[in-house]
């Protein structure tokens, strides 16, 4: 098993200045965290740093750290009060390459054996940072009865940091597919196509946009690739849908399926990762498959699904990617045409609900029966019972800036640009303004925000747990 920490940028930077501001002796603060778990892994997302005020050392000197029992204590009945694990952090301020000390094993072992009766659902772990915010990481695996690394901390900058800890630094690239990559590597460097190679992204919407994004994906090389959608193909989509053949629409196929199955002959045989899932996305058994992704790219029509993926995103501190087209169009001449792509980094860039165009599209959504026929009949609601116009050439603009972004926002090669409009008609695309809303119920710093919350922050979303199916009573025999 292992863990893998997530932490706000504001986050970050409060715990940088708390473990940093005093380099002549250990620094102790705490991190409540929520968590999400899967048998593999453990994520704690960081919600808060609690620092240690003077009276709450017992001992503190150049090469020792230890809290009064009390602290830990009123800290820990707030842990199981909220439903907060803990995370201890401490400093070693003299190196760059922090180890846990034989006293910091000793004392460890002692603090999770005490606290191991919490867990489940507590989850209790421990830090140890350099003078560079370098670090070593461990949780206690309360099934084992044993330490398990903390390997990875994700810091939702601009772009995102991936640091990881001592002695964990990821495998060298399998070099087999640096030939398959090697004109890209020219591009952006081996360790910025080793950033992609180790990335799993779920791509959600397998239709016209989905499907040149994943395409892309698929070519640049992204580690792990996830289709989610549950359409199936019709004949009207053989004009844009990458990868589809005439002979799958025709039988009825489902999109992530066929697109999937296409993208993995593109790809050396040891990656071809490239897996369907062709159900909706809102389902509780995709957003297990969503939690395990690095990166959500968005690609639907529906700004429920939208909201969704938002809300998502945010909780679990995913960045989400978000792209849509549309095309108005009046006997045969096209009136209106573009499209957007939006980088969103949780709690570092507006997110779509700060956005003024995604609360439209959500409203438009819950109009009732007869408002939406009339918004429909008047054009305002895209993707609906009447087909609005679909072309390839605009869902390829918009598929690969979305793809530039991603690769901007992964590898650093470039400054990542957070909203781009893209008009059709005048032939260019534009950056433009996406604020962050202060007061967004989403994604601002507010103690009540669903920034972190994992789970806790989804539960409204998720479809109370069916009633389990009951065994057939077995026939009496005999009669
Ligand atoms: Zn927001």
């Amino acid at each position: 098993m292992m863990g893998e920490v997530r932490v706000p940028q504001a986050v970050w930077e409060q715990l940088r200045a708390t473990l940093l501001a005093d380099l002549s002796c250990e620094t102790k603060c705490f991190l409540l965290c929520r968590t999400l778990e899967s048998d593999a892994r453990v994520v704690f997302l960081a919600r808060e740093v609690v620092p240690v005020p003077d009276e709450g050392y017992a001992q503190r000197t150049a090469s020792l750290v230890e809290t009064r029992p009390e602290f830990v204590h009123a800290l820990l009945v707030r842990c199981a009060r909220e439903g907060y694990a803990l995370l201890d952090a401490h400093t070693h301020p003299w190196t760059t390459q922090p180890r846990f000390s034989a006293i910091d094993d000793r004392s460890d072992l002692q603090k999770f054996q005490t606290t191991q009766p919490m867990s489940p659902p507590f989850r209790h772990g421990s830090l140890v940072f350099g003078n560079d915010m370098s670090f070593e990481g461990r949780f206690w695996d309360y099934a084992r009865e044993a330490f398990a690394p903390i390997t990875r901390l994700q810091v939702l900058d601009m772009p995102p940091q991936t640091r990881y800890g001592v002695g964990c630094a990821p495998q060298e690239w399998a070099t087999a597919a640096q030939a398959v990559y090697d004109r890209q590597v020219r591009a952006f460097g081996a360790e910025g196509q080793a950033m992609l190679s180790r990335l799993r992204v779920a791509v959600v919407g397998a239709g016209g946009l989905g499907s040149q994004i994943a395409n892309a994906l698929a070519l640049l090389g992204v580690g792990r690739l996830l289709l989610i959608d549950p359409d199936r193909l019709e004949l009207s989509n053989l004009n844009r849908v990458v990868g589809a053949s005439y002979a799958q629409a025709a039988r009825g196929w489902r999109k992530a399926r066929a697109l999937a199955q296409r993208l993995n002959r593109v790809r050396p045989p040891e990656s071809r990762t490239i897996t369907p899932l062709p159900v909706d996305v809102r389902t509780p058994g995709a957003l297990a498959h969503l939690l395990g992704c690095d990166l959500i790219v968005g690609a639907v029509d529906s700004a429920v699904v939208r909201q969704y993926l938002n809300t998502v995103a945010m909780c679990a501190l995913i960045p989400y990617l978000d792209a849509g087209v549309g095309v108005r169009s009046a006997d045969g001449r096209l009136e209106q045409g573009g499209g957007q792509v939006q980088v969103i980094v949780p709690g570092a860039t507006a997110c779509l609900a700060c956005t003024e165009r995604g609360i439209r599209q959500s409203v438009e959504e819950q109009l009732t029966p007869h408002q939406r026929e009339l918004s429909i009949r008047g054009g305002y609601i895209q993707g609906e019972a009447i087909p609005n116009p679909q072309v390839v050439f605009l869902n390829g603009v918009v598929g690969n800036l979305l793809a530039w972004e991603l690769v901007k926002l992964i590898t650093g090669c470039a400054p990542v640009q957070p909203y781009v409009y893209y008009d059709l008609l005048g032939q260019h695309a534009f950056p433009a303004r996406a604020e962050r809303n202060p007061n967004c119920l989403l994604c601002s710093a507010h103690p009540d925000s669903l920034l972190g919350q994992g789970l806790y922050g989804l539960m409204g979303y998720l479809a109370p747990p069916r009633a389990p199916k009951r065994k057939p009573i077995p026939a009496p025999r005999g009669q």
